[in-house]
């Protein structure tokens, strides 16, 4: 979060400039050169903001030079992995934006099943490289999203209840420091760094590569399972129970959402509201098929039953269409553990008023072998939470803005106090500090002394910002 004013470029000489540019690998845009309006545009549309300067690395040498440059001349400095943010910390005014999506290198080890990704990569530069090797690693539903900004928040999806969040399959992270050094974190070299950064966020350096344990996981059975609104209270209240029991070879996410109105959806349900579950299962056909039967049983046939094989790569690209870039995209979400009968009643009142039909609510299960990791292991708090609810605006409209912006506010002002009080930083809004804090609760104070320790000045504050100790 942007939290101090630091000069502009208007400071800063040319010649200075140039000799920066002319360091790098990558290249250099400033404010009104051609390519700027591409090159400064982030995944939301709703964030329109006009860096000074944009470097766009090719290395760890760039990375470095960039870091030093801001630094050096006190510009605000935000680092751009994928672009996805929703609060679009990846852009900043005035500043200077690092952006890493040169660097999208993936090297798959299948022998000692590891991929060591690059800073910049998305996540389907991910599912591209270890799909192959049949082999994957958890982390989130939309394959454009960047591998850096997920992982480093944490890392939610279709694999968690069986696998754990990203962070839990991160074995060492290659990090360029605010005094532009360059240190490795893992469980034996600068371990408290390690600590933060799963589940810090982009607060204490930039990460130039991951190294990731992978796992043999190549067709699952999985897909969306939809119901009519009117069969929502029932299923609810049938998921919260049987999802937290379920075995973790089987993930499945709640949904409110709009049928798009397009194929491959049947014609007969477009733009009709209704709740769904986005199942996926890693057991063989034959044994999900069983898992599956009574599920079907459960509440008659259902609207509509997209569930099947599908490679991990194709689940994991299942959403891009329906949410590309360049869209309005407004979120708000908190941790929840329970759902009671009230909270069931409020959430298919709004889910009845859902603004878009791109808008929609999800809640993501956080339990199984994330939730068995112990809390204090890694920076990340809500280890006993059993979802993550995010309420999501979304428009290809401006003029819808407004509206679902009301709506998700709404809707989660009604919700929150039924939640465990913080939020996942990877699905936030710019929401002040109370926010921050409580969505890192008692970890908020190491991770304050880490930051002292490895930030001391707050060069990187363009983020869910931890305040040095
Ligand atoms: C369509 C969509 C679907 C999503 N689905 C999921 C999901 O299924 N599961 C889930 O957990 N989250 C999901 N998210 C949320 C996503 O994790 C966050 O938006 C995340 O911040 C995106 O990372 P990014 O690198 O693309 O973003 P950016 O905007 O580039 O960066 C976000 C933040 O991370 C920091 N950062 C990024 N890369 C680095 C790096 N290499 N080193 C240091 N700091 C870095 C930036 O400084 C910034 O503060 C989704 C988001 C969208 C828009």
């Amino acid at each position: 979060m942007v939290t101090e004013t630091l000069p502009t470029t208007r400071s800063i000489s040319e010649d200075a400039i140039t000799a920066v540019a002319a360091s790098l690998r990558g290249n250099l845009t400033q404010a009104g050169e051609a390519g700027y309006d591409e090159a400064r545009a982030v995944y939301n549309a709703m964030i329109d903001k006009y860096p000074a300067l944009i470097v766009r690395c090719r290395d760890v040498a760039d990375v470095i030079a960039g870091v030093n440059f801001a630094r050096d001349q006190g510009l605000l400095l935000s680092i751009r992995g994928g672009g996805h943010n929703g609060a679009g910390l990846g852009t900043v005014d005035d500043g200077l934006v690092l952006d890493l999506g040169l660097m999208h290198g993936v090297r798959v080890d299948p022998v000692s099943r590891t991929a060591r990704v690059e800073g910049g990569a998305l996540l389907s530069d991910l599912h591209h490289a270890t799909a192959p090797f049949g082999l994957a690693m958890p982390s989130g539903i939309v394959a454009s999203t960047g591998v850096g900004g997920i992982t480093l928040g944490g890392g939610i999806g279709h694999l968690t209840r069986q696998l754990g969040l990203s962070i839990d399959n991160l074995l060492e992270a290659d990090v360029v420091l605010a005094d532009g050094s360059f240190v490795v974190a893992s469980e034996t070299e600068h371990p408290d760094l390690f600590w933060a950064v799963r589940g810090g966020g982009g607060n204490f350096g930039v990460v130039t590569s991951f190294l990731f344990k992978l796992h043999p996981i190549s067709t699952l059975y999985a897909g969306p399972m939809l119901w009519p609104l009117e069969r929502a209270a029932e299923v609810l209240r049938w998921y919260r129970e049987f999802i937290v029991n379920a075995p973790e070879t089987l993930n499945g996410f709640f949904a409110f959402l709009t049928v798009p109105p397009a194929l491959p959806f049947p014609e007969h349900l477009w733009n009709q509201k209704v709740c769904g579950i986005v199942w996926s299962c890693t057991l063989p056909q034959e044994q999900a098929e069983v898992t599956f039967a009574p599920i079907r049983a459960r509440f008659g046939q259902p609207a509509l039953d997209g569930v099947g094989p599908i490679s991990h790569q194709a689940l994991q690209s299942m959403f891009d269409a329906l949410y590309p870039a360049g869209e309005q995209w407004y979120w708000k979400s908190d941790f929840v553990n329970e759902i009671p009968d009230a909270a069931v009643d409020l959430h298919i009142r709004f889910a009845e008023q859902l603004p878009t039909w791109k808008s929609t609510m999800h809640l993501y299960p956080i339990d199984g072998v994330a939730g068995r990791v112990p809390r204090d292991a890694t920076a990340w708090n809500y280890r006993d939470a059993h979802w993550g609810m995010v309420i999501i605006g979304v428009s290809p409209d401006p003029a819808d803005s407004d509206r679902m912006t009301a709506w998700a506010r709404e809707y989660w002002s009604a919700l929150h106090p039924y939640s465990v009080g913080g939020a996942y930083v990877n699905m936030m809004m710019e929401e002040g500090q109370d926010r921050v804090r409580a969505s890192y609760g008692d970890h908020y104070d190491q991770l304050a002394r880490i930051k002292a320790k490895y930030d001391p000045d707050n060069l990187f504050q363009v983020n869910q910002n931890i305040k040095p100790a």
